[in-house]
């Protein structure tokens, strides 16, 4: 190839903005505050920001090594609609033109009368993408003068060549869904989209491109509809075509989030220029040789683009050196877009020196791979690698990272701790707390008020001491309860006033956490996280809930729900230490989560709930990996769980409505009762878990708190006898699909008041 690909690249980075300009500009222009100019100004300034950026941490400006890999919304969405993958309901005309900043964000956010694309996990991250919707009818095509083609222009025009990123072929179909239920995959659409990045590529070339990037990750997966053959042979189709064009640039596909292998083999044989392999989260493939005999320039990807630790530079040399061997052309890479981490860790001033010099974020990950890329051609960079070395040691042994008691404590777990009485025992000792048939209760968080969250500002500030804030807090709990009595609920909650977050909120009660100031990721849109920072051995220094719970228990003599979140949510929703054992960081959380379980207890808690919202997230790409998966996050929910005495109901609560993939570890939670998202499929999911025989309770939500739409008793009771009629009497529990927190309280009342009839009227039937 005339132009190689740099020595060091990365294959994405983070869309948001330094300071999240680019959330302030979208929310605002949605808001009507700005005007689309302002937005469109408002990306480019983050798009030139970020081109300087990486330029001054040393990517090659003039060579591609940059990536453009925008996105006003989402990167899927971005490239579906350049290639006319938009669905007949948007009533949007096919043309030639593209799609108008409305149009692209009523594909994402949907208007009164147009639900908008499903939203989904990107992978096992925590990021949502939008769901492409392809059809035999989908007009696909190419749109001259997109995104894509604008965006190399704009960096042209600043005298940088970048390399445009668009999903590949492959992995948009598979991500796709048909547009109405019933027609054939979107995979069958595939030669008519490989004719469309044909021309788009011919496009990029004469635009000046001399590299794009188009990224499959779906083929590190195995749990598409279709089998793994079939999806290889679809990457070799697809990228046979495209590399077979000569009008075109040269192109990196990069492959993400898990181990390529046979499909390695498969994309050196098509003749792509390079292939971009993930060496954090696989191993190298094995027929890496391959490459070299192709010609192909492996990426690759040696610095974690998915968590925050510094990189052992010894050992990502060690298999750079081993790669150039057997692969011959190396380019030194992250393992996936940079876009899981914060900007950089030189902001959290919060932090202390030492565990700050532990981490990377975004910019010092651009660093390392720039070191990483030096020495391999030879450059000294030992002062860098004794840096390296040094920090790595350091947090070795630095204190709170491996704790005698703490291991000690892990060390003496055995399987009767994580069993509890037989079901029906504890069926009988439940009945104490007295309930009806089809109990109601909620999910945890009522509407989180401006006064709250000025309250906690205010605290943050000195304004407020703390127990002023807690006399807030108290207030507050006070109102709720009084509430939930008035609308007649069954179980109550305190309502969770005091969380900014489910996790955050623990990780700042234990030891082994720390939280950022500025550590921003985007989690889809404009919506961020600021994941904490798991970095040593957990533990519980103090009880964090029991007394916010015994308070509220204090106020009313109905049963009331205590609310923690489980340990396989807290390790899914934070940046989790490299140098332990998932499972066994995951086992030192339920230790702690167990210890506050049993202060619960003991603070007149009889009905605890621990919430798995992340269960199926952390779900492996590949299907040979599920059981052990399962095995230890299941294992440390009911390690979690499993000292509450019978006569304590063990609550779960679980965020999404899709359960094929993970209805055994749902089953083998063992909660008494697990409430679940399915009003937006009308309970589509309660038969599928009585197939299963699932036979403990099961609150199927009836209310979609997504949305400030109120149902009337008559929907809900229609839900209600859908799913009653699915389940064994006495199973069914009456909830809402999630917590309140995001809603507003006047929709609320009105939801709930209608919810508890709709109960009445049910049970009336029975
Ligand atoms: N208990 C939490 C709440 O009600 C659950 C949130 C969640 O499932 N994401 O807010
Ligand atoms: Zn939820």
């Amino acid at each position: 190839m005339s132009n190689p690909l740099p020595t060091a690249t990365i294959l994405g980075y983070p869309r948001i903005g330094e300071n999240r300009e680019l959330k302030r500009a979208l929310e605002s222009y949605w808001a009507d505050r700005s005007s689309a100019d302002d937005l469109r100004t408002a990306a480019a300034q983050v798009r030139r920001t970020t081109r300087q950026r990486l330029t001054a941490l040393g990517l090659d400006a003039e060579a591609a090594a940059i990536p453009s890999d925008f996105a006003y919304y989402d990167q899927v969405l971005t490239t579906a609609i350049q290639v006319g993958a938009v669905p007949a309901r948007f009533g949007i005309e096919p043309s030639d033109a593209p799609l108008s900043l409305d149009e692209e964000f009523r594909l994402a956010r949907g208007d009164a009368d147009t639900p908008p694309l499903e939203l989904t996990k990107w992978f096992d991250t925590n990021y949502h993408y939008l769901v492409p919707e392809i059809s035999p009818q989908t007009p696909l095509r190419h749109i001259p003068g997109a995104a894509a083609v604008s965006e190399l222009r704009e960096a042209l025009a600043e005298g940088v060549l970048t390399r445009p990123v668009l999903v590949g072929p492959v992995t948009l179909l598979l991500l796709s869904k048909p547009e109405n239920p019933g027609d054939p995959a979107p995979l069958e659409r595939l030669d008519d989209l490989v004719a469309v990045y044909a021309a788009w590529l011919a496009e990029l070339a004469a635009a000046g491109a001399t590299w794009v990037q188009l990224d499959e990750p779906a083929l590190v997966a195995d749990t598409w509809d279709v089998p793994a053959e079939q999806v290889t042979a679809a990457a070799e189709q697809a990228y046979r075509r495209l590399a077979g064009a000569t009008d075109r640039p040269s192109l990196l596909v990069a492959a993400p989030y898990g181990e390529l292998r046979e499909n390695f083999a498969a994309l050196t044989g098509t003749g792509v220029e390079a292939i971009g392999i993930d060496l954090v989260h696989g191993a190298l493939p094995a027929d890496l040789d391959a490459a070299a005999t192709a010609d192909v320039t492996v990426v690759a990807g040696v610095v974690d683009g998915h968590n925050v630790w510094r990189t052992d530079l010894d050992r990502a040399t060690a298999l750079l050196q081993q790669v150039r061997e057997r692969a011959g052309q190396v380019s030194v890479g992250t393992a996936t877009s940079l876009l899981h981490v914060p900007h950089t860790t030189a902001v959290e001033d919060g932090l202390s020196d030492q565990l700050r010099s532990w981490l990377a974020f975004a910019h010092e990950k651009v660093t390392e791979v720039r070191t990483l890329a030096r020495g391999l051609a030879g450059e000294d960079v030992s002062v860098e690698l004794s840096a390296a070395r040094a920090a790595l040691a350091d947090r070795a042994q630095a204190d709170g990272v491996s704790r005698t008691q703490v291991r000690d404590r892990v060390a003496a777990v055995t399987p009767e701790d994580t069993h509890r009485a037989d079901y029906t025992d504890r069926v009988e000792a439940q009945r104490a707390l007295g309930l009806p048939d089809l109990p109601t209760t909620t999910i945890g968080s009522f509407p989180q008020t401006t006064e709250l969250r000025q309250a906690r500002a205010r605290l943050r500030t000195g304004e407020l001491t703390q127990a002023e804030y807690e006399q807030v807090i108290r207030d507050e709990i006070a109102r709720v309860i009084a509430l939930q009595e008035e609308l007649g609920l069954d179980v109550l909650v305190h309502g969770e006033p005091e969380r900014n977050d489910m996790v955050q909120y623990f990780a700042e009660h234990l030891d082994g956490f720390a939280v950022t100031q500025h550590g921003w990721v985007q989690s889809y849109g404009s919506r961020c996280t600021r994941p904490s920072l798991l970095w040593g051995d957990v533990s519980r220094p103090a009880p964090i809930t029991p007394a916010w719970s015994g308070y509220a228990a204090s106020l009313t003599d109905k049963p009331v729900k205590g609310m923690l979140t489980g340990p396989v949510t807290i390790l899914a929703w934070s940046f989790v230490r490299d140098d332990l054992p998932v499972p066994e960081v995951a086992q030192q959380v339920a230790l702690a989560l167990r210890d506050e379980i049993a202060d619960l207890e003991a603070a007149g808690i009889r009905v605890v709930q621990v919430d798995e919202p992340a269960l199926r997230e952390l779900l492996p790409l590949r299907r040979e990996d599920h059981r052990a998966y399962v095995d230890w996050s299941v294992g440390a929910f009911r390690l979690a769980t499993g000292g509450a005495a019978a006569d304590t109901q063990v609550h779960t609560h679980l965020c999404y409505s899709e359960f094929g993939e993970v209805i055994d570890a749902i089953n083998g939670l063992d909660a008494d009762v697990t409430s679940i998202e399915a009003a937006r499929s009308a309970m589509e999911v309660v038969p599928e878990l009585a197939a299963a025989k699932f036979s403990r309770g099961l609150g199927p939500g009836v209310y979609d708190i997504h949305s400030p739409r109120v149902p009337s008793t008559e929907e809900i009771a229609g839900l209600l006898r859908l799913a009653d009629g699915a389940l064994a009497r006495g199973q069914l529990w009456v909830n809402p699909d999630c917590g309140l927190k995001t809603r507003g309280y006047e929709e609320t009342v009105a939801a709930l008041t209608n919810l508890v009839a709709a109960a009445r009227q049910v049970r009336a039937e029975h």
